[in-house]
């Protein structure tokens, strides 16, 4: 591959009102995700890009994209939509939008966007005027599609972001219909901030000869995050937690929890002990999620907890802390919180307050990005830590069925699909743990032998059909 050293936007063959655009935003030189991405989308290629969120990537992506369309002399007819640009949430596909415009500006194309939560017959009146650059959560998109708001035939450039969140979400299915439903040829640019097997296999199948650019390895966090974790009881982690924002009072802070119920339940109790706090999640209604973020990000709060889906991949910038409240069951999704802050080439500190039962999630973690994170306060013991660590398997296993089955309709059409894809000891586990008295499955298996423990394919059959019939009887 190429190599490009490039210090300044203007050593982009760029179209300058699109070099004004960079100027007015005050972008002095690209960020070095811009610096690899740009060249080589605007020669064309495929872009397979692996890069923090923070790092620049809507205009690596966004700047070539914006080049490219306003080389077609006409102007895309009613309906038709020339760009498609995907991403997991509606935060990010708002945010998305507005960095899009921005860039566009002088450049005169059409930005539109299409999430849920928003009014879909305003958005089809939008649609019907004809779409240079379409933004869209996966979901309404084809919703639109269905009712024939919007035609995706002329589509030439598609990008796919946060795509490793677009498949923990679910979306692979519809992500395959609506590539097929794309034009040709087309220029694809994917990009993800970890690189699961399954985005190897995406990437496959959407791509054609991509050349691959990564600015920090997977799961490693930006270098100017200072992470610390303080090892404390989750009775006294709210305690803990109103003394650091009370120390810290001008910080601009993030908070993850697990839950959306936990969610709400802490903010509302920091509002009764006088923080100025909001939240985001899933139980909250569009407008009220806006609204919160506008709140965060004009300063009128100074607190936000948030669930880790409602707050992926939005960009406000000076967040000081970020804090995991819980730590998440995902490790890649600690890489994601603390990506929260630091951004935009500023610092910022990650604290995580880590229960016993959550040390296997932080082992995990620090495992994934290859540190040790600071212990702040607290300890945990050997002995303790042996002890939780078969406990936090158990629990993420249970955590994981759960994630995958949130989200929509086809989500679990997904999980459906990957559950028949699964090798057949995973399958054999279930069955077993359904059919068998605990006893009998104990006696059944020999120790250290793996072979010998695989029932039959008579035996899962029969296993099948006495948990169909236990369904039945249940639903009658
Ligand atoms: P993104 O990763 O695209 O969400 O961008 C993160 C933040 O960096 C956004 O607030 C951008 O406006 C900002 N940004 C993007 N590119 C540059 C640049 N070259 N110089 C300074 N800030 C930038």
């Amino acid at each position: 591959m190429k190599e490009y050293i490039l210090n300044k936007f203007e050593d982009f063959a760029l179209a300058p009102v699109i070099l004004r655009a960079v100027s007015e935003l005050g972008f002095d030189k690209p960020t070095p995700i811009q610096e690899q991405c740009i060249p080589l989308a605007l020669e064309g290629h495929d872009v397979m890009g692996l890069a923090q969120t923070g790092t620049g990537k809507t205009a690596a992506f966004g700047l070539p994209l914006s080049q490219h369309l306003m080389k077609v002399k006409d102007r895309p007819k009613a309906k038709e939509a020339r760009a498609l640009i995907l991403a997991p949430t509606r935060e990010l596909a708002n945010q998305i939008a507005e960095n899009l415009r921005a860039y566009v500006h002088h450049a005169h194309l059409r930005v539109n966007v299409v999430v849920g939560g928003a009014s879909i017959n305003v958005q089809r009146q939008k649609l019907g005027r004809g779409t240079d650059i379409l933004v869209a959560t996966p979901g309404r998109l084809m919703d639109l599609v269905e009712r024939k708001a919007v035609y995706l035939d002329m589509v030439r450039y598609l990008v796919l972001d946060e795509a490793d969140q677009m498949l923990d979400l679910g979306f692979i299915h519809v992500l395959k219909e609506i590539a097929s439903m794309l034009g040709e040829p087309r220029q694809t640019m994917l990009f993800s901030a970890t690189m699961p097997t399954q985005i190897k296999q995406l990437s496959k199948a959407f791509l054609n000869n991509p050349k691959t650019i990564s600015v920090s390895p997977p799961g490693k966090a930006a270098d100017k995050i200072a992470q610390s974790v303080h090892f404390i009881g989750n009775r006294t982690k709210a305690d803990l937690l109103k003394e650091c924002l009370a120390a810290n009072k001008d910080d601009i802070s993030l908070v993850f929890c697990r839950t959306k119920h936990g969610s709400e339940k802490l903010k509302k109790h920091l509002v009764e002990r006088g923080f100025k706090a909001g939240s985001i999640h899933g139980n909250k209604s569009q407008g009220q999620r806006d609204r919160a973020i506008r709140e965060f990000k004009s300063g009128e709060i100074k607190i936000l907890v948030a669930t880790d889906v409602a707050a992926r991949g939005i960009d406000i910038s000076g967040v000081s802390h970020v804090y995991n409240y819980d730590l998440p069951e995902v490790a890649e999704n600690y890489v994601h919180r603390i990506g929260r802050t630091a951004r935009a080439g500023r610092s910022g500190e990650a604290v995580a307050f880590c229960s016993p039962a959550e040390i296997g999630l932080l082992r995990a973690i620090e495992k994934l990005m290859g540190v040790d994170i600071k212990v702040a306060s607290g300890e945990m013991s050997e002995q303790e830590e042996k002890l939780n660590i078969g406990k936090k398997k158990r629990v993420r296993n249970r955590v994981k069925k759960k994630s995958d089955f949130r989200g929509d309709k086809r989500a679990k059409q997904a999980l459906k699909g990957a559950k028949e894809d699964r090798p057949a000891r995973s399958k054999h586990k279930k069955v077993r743990r359904k059919s068998s008295p605990p006893n009998a499955t104990q006696g059944a298996k020999p120790a250290g032998s793996k072979k010998s423990s695989k029932p039959s394919r008579k035996q899962r059959l029969r296993a099948r059909a006495n948990n169909a019939n236990k369904s039945a009887n249940k639903g009658a």
